[in-house]
């Protein structure tokens, strides 16, 4: 059976410092869920929990606290909206979660390609081979944490944050054999793989690239959520069509899923 699109994991409010739009609230997330027939959404807002020091300028005021006004979060009988955050990871591998928070948000999802922070998550000078070996070494960190990996997702492993518009020519330096150790990895600890590549009309040369990585995820086990990482309404209306082009072209069957989302 073809992978169902029944829910989206990866949604910013206007609590978010880069999705200011007003009309992008928990309201109208939730009415795009009933529209579109999903069954689960989870808000993640950008966050750093105030109990881990070392949040940047920019984390330091994006607060747990403050990710909290959005609580209590909308419901209807058809949708359930999770609480769950978009975390980080900075330049030292430090996640910014406390158990606390940890144990208290329903999922979260840890972005460990946001190497777009010069002198936070990354140094800033770094070229295309350090950039994948970051890759690596902050994939193995994120394994290494002590979470809870079944409520745990890999946010958008192929983006182009991880050097802007040079991305791609990261990702190929990656070894394939790296990929299969990373992936069996994660397949082993049960962490979710976040589905959020631009697949609709996507060309030949940047699938031969950008696709391998989730192609050797679900070769070695891995399992999978969609994250359509809407910042604004418009960009809630056109997800359905990313879904249905990233479904396609992997593929993926209801088999794929992460078992958070099979009940
Ligand atoms: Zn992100
Ligand atoms: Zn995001």
């Amino acid at each position: 059976m073809r992978f169902v699109i029944d829910h989206d994991l990866h949604i910013h409010s206007n609590l978010s410092l880069c999705a200011p739009d007003p009309a992008q609230t928990p309201e109208a997330i939730l009415k795009y869920g009933e529209a579109n027939g999903l069954k689960t959404l989870c808000l993640t807002n950008h966050m750093w929990d105030p109990a881990v020091p070392g949040a940047s300028e920019w984390y330091a005021a994006q607060s747990y606290e403050r990710s909290r006004t959005a609580l209590p979060l909308p419901q209807s009988d058809k949708v359930r909206f999770l609480f769950g955050a978009e975390a980080e990871m900075d330049k030292n591998f430090v996640i910014g979660l406390s158990p606390k928070t940890v144990e208290e948000l329903e999922f979260i999802i840890v972005p460990t390609t946001h190497m777009h922070m010069d002198g936070f998550t990354v140094e800033g000078n770094e070229d295309a081979e350090a950039r994948a070996q970051l890759w690596i070494k902050r994939f193995d960190a994120l394994l290494d944490a002590p979470l809870p990996f079944e409520k745990v997702g890999l946010a958008h492993m192929t983006c182009s944050l991880i050097w802007r518009n040079r991305y791609l020519e990261v990702l190929q330096k990656i070894p394939l054999s790296e990929y299969h150790r990373l992936f069996e990895r994660a397949a082993k600890a049960g962490l979710g793989i976040e589905l959020n590549f631009p697949a609709y009309h996507m060309s030949q040369s940047t699938a031969e690239i950008e696709l391998v990585p989730y192609r050797i995820a679900r070769e070695e086990g891995c399992k999978f959520y969609l994250g359509g990482d809407a910042h604004v309404p418009a960009s809630l209306a056109d997800r359905m069509i990313h879904f249905n082009a990233m479904i396609d072209i992997l593929g993926l069957t209801e088999d794929d899923k992460i078992p958070f989302l099979q009940n």
